[in-house]
């Protein structure tokens, strides 16, 4: 455990479920925090600021810092001002994506914008999209913070972000570059602010295609466990395997 210096937690379905925390990860965190080790938070939720999942990961017990919070909303703003520095953004998005925009310096447009930036928008209607087609159609460039096709609520299944984006897909005949998992930026933007070696990083999470895909594709060590979208068995047939396959965290030990 101590080889790690950025432990990355996944956190839905890794660290809580919806509104209930996972309690082995809770003491995980906990005893990561006792030998310094401070952890990372990896989530492709763009919908939330940094300071609202850190309210939340508080209510459940968790100190986390937030500047150890990466949302694919703050890797997204972070990718735009490494590759478009000064555009005009055109926002298809939530609260966690405004902020992270603006907190990058970015202007925020209706009309002619350089870049295209799309997140879950739960209040995305027909003119927000047209007027986002019309953009990428006139060249604007094209970035989406996660490609997920959909997110667990308390009734079940609902579109993600990546369902909006295939439309604009779709409609724009643009692929748009992704920024979450599992995409490795997340990834990349922690070692780059925290200086660390590969292998002093370790990925954890419960999902194969994501958590699991975007460790494997940077060239870090994965931890995969169970209790959330991928099964044992699932990941057991996968071509790559994780590093480790734990039942829960408390597995893991020192
Ligand atoms: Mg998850």
């Amino acid at each position: 455990m101590d080889k790690y210096k950025a432990v990355c937690f996944d956190l839905d379905g890794t660290v809580y479920r919806g509104k209930e925390v996972i309690p082995e990860a809770a003491e995980l965190i906990s005893t990561l925090r006792k030998m310094g080790t401070v952890p990372y938070y990896v989530t492709n939720n763009s919908s939330m600021t940094t300071g609202q999942l850190k309210a939340k990961l508080s209510s459940f017990g968790i100190q986390a810092e937030e500047d150890h919070i990466m949302t694919s909303a703050i890797a997204a703003a972070a990718y735009c001002k490494e590759h478009f520095d000064g555009a005009s953004v055109m926002m298809i998005g939530e609260e966690g994506l405004r902020a992270a925009l603006l907190e990058q310096g970015f202007t925020l447009t209706d009309r002619n914008p350089d870049i295209v930036v799309m997140g879950i928008d739960r209040e995305a209607n027909y003119a927000k999209l047209a007027e986002a087609c019309l953009a990428i159609r006139a060249g604007a460039a094209f970035i989406a913070t996660n490609g997920d096709k959909a997110f667990p609520t308390e009734r079940g299944l609902v579109p993600g972000n990546g369902s909006f984006v295939k439309l604009m897909e779709f409609a724009t005949d643009v692929v748009p570059v992704i920024v979450g998992k599992p995409e490795p930026h997340m990834l990349h933007f922690i070692q780059k602010a925290g200086g660390f070696k590969k292998d002093e990083m370790v990925m954890i999470g419960d999902n194969y295609e994501t958590d699991i895909e975007a460790g494997l594709r940077f060239g870090i060590d994965t931890i995969h466990v169970e209790g959330g979208v991928t099964s044992r068995e699932i990941v057991l047939k996968a071509a790559k395997q994780p590093t480790y396959l734990f039942s829960k965290l408390t597995d893991w030990n020192k």
